[in-house]
C-alpha cells in the first residue's frame, strides 16, 4: 500500500473541517431553527445535503462503486483543483502531466502556485511510461493522465496505466471524461482499492449534463474524506442534486452508440478530404485532424456557422483542430461546408 498521509499537506493533515448545522443533526422531521435559513417555504430555503448521499447511492448503484469511494464535485473541475488543494504545497511540490492534454490541469496547478512538468506523447500520442516517469522528483506528489485523451482521443491501454499506478508512489489522477465513448475499459473500480489511482469522471459529455456542473472522482475512502473535508460544505446545490438524480434515470445508451457510429463515418469523410492530411482515431466524442492551414479552415466553418475547436497554437497539435461529433444532421452541415473548402482560397 502506498503512503497516501505521507503525500497530504501538513495543513490538511492538522484541518478540523466546517461542521454543518445538517451534520449535527440529521433526523428528516423537526422544527430547524439551526440554520438561520428562512422558515419560509419556497422549494429552495433549506440548505442541501452536503454529503449528497440520495444521490451518491444511485451514483454507487450505476457505476457499481461503494458510496464511501464516491466524491461529488461541481464538475470535474473541482476535483482537479482539490488534487492539487490537498496534495500539493505551492511554490514547493510539482505535478507530471502528459501534452497536450486537457487545459484544466494546467490551470488549477497555476492558481495553487505548482510546477507543471509536462511529458510530451509521442508524434502518434502514444504514452512513453519511461519518460513520464524519468519526469518525476521527490516533490511530484500527482502524474495527471487523460484516457481517452483530450484533445487526441486516443485512449492508453489498461495494463500502461495499472503499471504506471504501481511503479509511482504518489498520486495518479486518470481523467476517464470520455470514458463512456470508448472501447477500453473504465478504472473506477480499480481505483477503490488501489491507493494512489483517483479516477475522474464527468456527467457533462455523454451524459448531457453539462449544465448541471456534476464531475464524479473515485478512490480510496480515505483520499475521497480528504477531497470530502477540504470542498465547500455545500458546493452541490439542490437544484443540481434534484435534476441529476432524474435525469439518470434517462439511458443514454442509443446516443453514445449514435455518436460512435456517426464517429466512424466522419473519420472516413474526413480523411478522404485532399486538404486535410490526418485523422487522427478517437475513442471520445471527437476527432482531431490536421490540415495545412487550420486556422484558413477555421475560419471556413465560422464563416458557415459552424465552431469547432482551434488547437492550431497546442503544442504537439500543430494544423490540428478538434471536431465534436453532432448529430447525424449537424454533421451532414459540416461535410456541406467542408465541400466548399478550398485550400489557399479563404472566401
Ligand atoms: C470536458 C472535460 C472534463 C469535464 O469537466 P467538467 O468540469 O466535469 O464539465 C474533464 N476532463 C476532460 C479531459 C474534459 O475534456
Amino acid at each position: 500500500m502506498k503512503d497516501i498521509e505521507g503525500l497530504v499537506r501538513p495543513n490538511i493533515a492538522r484541518l478540523s473541517p466546517y461542521s454543518t448545522a445538517r451534520d449535527e443533526y440529521q433526523g428528516p422531521l423537526g422544527i430547524f431553527l439551526d440554520a438561520n435559513e428562512s422558515p419560509y417555504e419556497t422549494g429552495w430555503n433549506r440548505y442541501p445535503d452536503p454529503h449528497q448521499k440520495v444521490l451518491k447511492a444511485r451514483i454507487s448503484e450505476i457505476k457499481g462503486v461503494p458510496v464511501d469511494s464516491i466524491f461529488l464535485g461541481n464538475g470535474s473541475d473541482e476535483a482537479i483543483d482539490l488534487v492539487f488543494r490537498v496534495f500539493c504545497v505551492p511554490c514547493k511540490d510539482n505535478v507530471v502531466a502528459i501534452s497536450p492534454s486537457y487545459g484544466m490541469y494546467q490551470v488549477a496547478a497555476q492558481t495553487n502556485d505548482i510546477e507543471v512538468r509536462n511529458v510530451p506523447l509521442e508524434a502518434d500520442f502514444s504514452l512513453d511510461s519511461a519518460k513520464l516517469l524519468a519526469a518525476a522528483d521527490a516533490c511530484t506528489k500527482a502524474i495527471f493522465l487523460c484516457s481517452p485523451n483530450n484533445p487526441s482521443g486516443n485512449a492508453f491501454p489498461v495494463e500502461q496505466i495499472l503499471d504506471i499506478v504501481e511503479r509511482f508512489d504518489g498520486l495518479v489522477v486518470l481523467d476517464e471524461a470520455y470514458a463512456d465513448f470508448s472501447s477500453i475499459p473504465s478504472l473506477a473500480k480499480e481505483a477503490c482499492t488501489r491507493g494512489n489511482l483517483i479516477v475522474l469522471q464527468t456527467l457533462s459529455k455523454a451524459r448531457g449534463m453539462a449544465a448541471l456542473r456534476l464531475g464524479m472522482a473515485f478512490s480510496t475512502p480515505r483520499i475521497i474524506e480528504l477531497m470530502s473535508m477540504v470542498k465547500y460544505p455545500y458546493n452541490i446545490n439542490q437544484a443540481a442534486q434534484s435534476l441529476v438524480l432524474k435525469q439518470l434515470e434517462e439511458s443514454v445508451e442509443t446516443q453514445v452508440e449514435e455518436i460512435k457510429a456517426e464517429r466512424a463515418l466522419a473519420y472516413d469523410r474526413l480523411a478522404a478530404y485532399p486538404f486535410i492530411s490526418k485523422v487522427f482515431p478517437s475513442e471520445a466524442n471527437f476527432l482531431l485532424v490536421r490540415t495545412a492551414d487550420a486556422d484558413a479552415l477555421y475560419d471556413h466553418l465560422i464563416a458557415d456557422g459552424i465552431i469547432v475547436r482551434n488547437r492550431n497554437r497546442i503544442a504537439g497539435c500543430e494544423g490540428c483542430l478538434r471536431i465534436t461529433i453532432g448529430t447525424p444532421e449537424e454533421n451532414r452541415k459540416l461535410y456541406k461546408s467542408l465541400e466548399t473548402y478550398e485550400e489557399g482560397n479563404i472566401r
